[in-house]
């Protein structure tokens, strides 16, 4: 990376699970020395537009983001798209239907935590949503710490909220193709999100970068402030190995709850070659 670049190119706003606005997200940025940003809600593009009016209000360098949920098997993975055009109607419409299951699920999730005695939760987590299409486990999670249910998030998750526990319920998102397809189709790069963090075998690993390699997928994060980090390590190899492109990334939710800040997770190893290439 050159030392006058500093880009975080996953992040989330209240239009998803994160704490700040759109506009905040940016200020934040900004002020914590990024100058190429990438803001990828879950699933949405409804917070891109006053982001960039906002980043070029302040000079910096923004680029279109989302982060697509994908089933692979039983498993989910994150796709995280790039510097798309973000009016594409094809987009926007498979966006669009990987929301549209999000209110039945939570329902679910709610009536499996009333069954061990856990009563209200939708509407105590419909507190801490900031876009009523977008309901997201972390609401819920913020709820239950709220409510003292566990210490903190990832003791929530850990206890209620992943498979074989009350709150989780099987869903079904996007294929890897479909989220490729649309990336693809409004012109943009198509990133695996934080792969440290997917729970799939090494063998189902190496079978989702072989089908992410097939369909035309670019880059990887190789650093991601929600996975730790001599992962970096393992995920520079993969680069290397499968000629993808390397992605930094705080995965920033909110100040107080996310470990690394905008502009704060560690640079990339320097032989990679940074996905910021293709977007600059
Ligand atoms: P969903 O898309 O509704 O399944 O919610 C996934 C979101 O929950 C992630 O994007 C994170 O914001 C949050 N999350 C998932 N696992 C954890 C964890 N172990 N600790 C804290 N937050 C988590
Ligand atoms: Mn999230
Ligand atoms: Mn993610
Ligand atoms: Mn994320």
């Amino acid at each position: 990376m050159k030392p006058s670049l500093n880009a975080d190119l996953h992040c989330h706003s209240t239009v998803s699970d994160g704490l700040l606005s759109p506009v905040d997200v940016v200020r934040r940025a900004h002020a914590n020395g990024v100058n190429l940003l990438a803001l990828t809600d879950h699933d949405e593009t409804g917070g891109l537009a006053a982001a960039r009016a906002e980043a070029d209000v302040l000079g910096l360098r923004f680029v279109n983001g989302v982060e697509i949920s994908v089933s692979v098997g039983d498993q989910t993975v994150h796709i995280v798209g790039l510097g798309f055009d973000a009016s594409n109607a094809a987009l926007l419409a498979g966006l669009q239907q990987v929301r549209s299951g999000r209110d039945e699920r939570a329902q679910r999730m709610s009536e499996g935590l009333e069954k061990i005695g856990i009563r209200g939760v939708l509407e105590g987590a419909q507190r801490y949503v900031g876009n009523p299409a977008l309901v997201s486990r972390a609401h819920f999670a913020r709820y239950l710490v709220e409510i003292g249910i566990a210490r903190d998030m990832p003791n929530v998750f850990d206890h209620y909220l992943v498979r074989g526990k009350p709150g989780f319920v099987e869903h079904e998102w996007a294929s890897l193709e479909e989220a490729l397809g649309w990336i693809h189709g409004a012109g943009g790069i198509a990133v695996i999100a934080h792969p440290g963090r997917t729970r799939l075998s090494k063998a189902e690993m190496l079978k989702l970068f072989d089908q992410f390699k097939a369909l035309g997928g670019e880059a990887i994060e190789v650093v991601s402030g929600s996975q730790a980090g001599d992962e970096a390590l393992e995920y520079a190899r993969v680069a290397r190995r499968y000629g993808f492109l390397a992605s930094r990334a705080s995965d920033f939710h909110g100040p107080g709850e996310s470990p690394v800040d905008l502009g704060k997770a560690e640079i990339l190893p320097p032989d990679l070659t940074p996905v910021w290439e293709r977007l600059v």
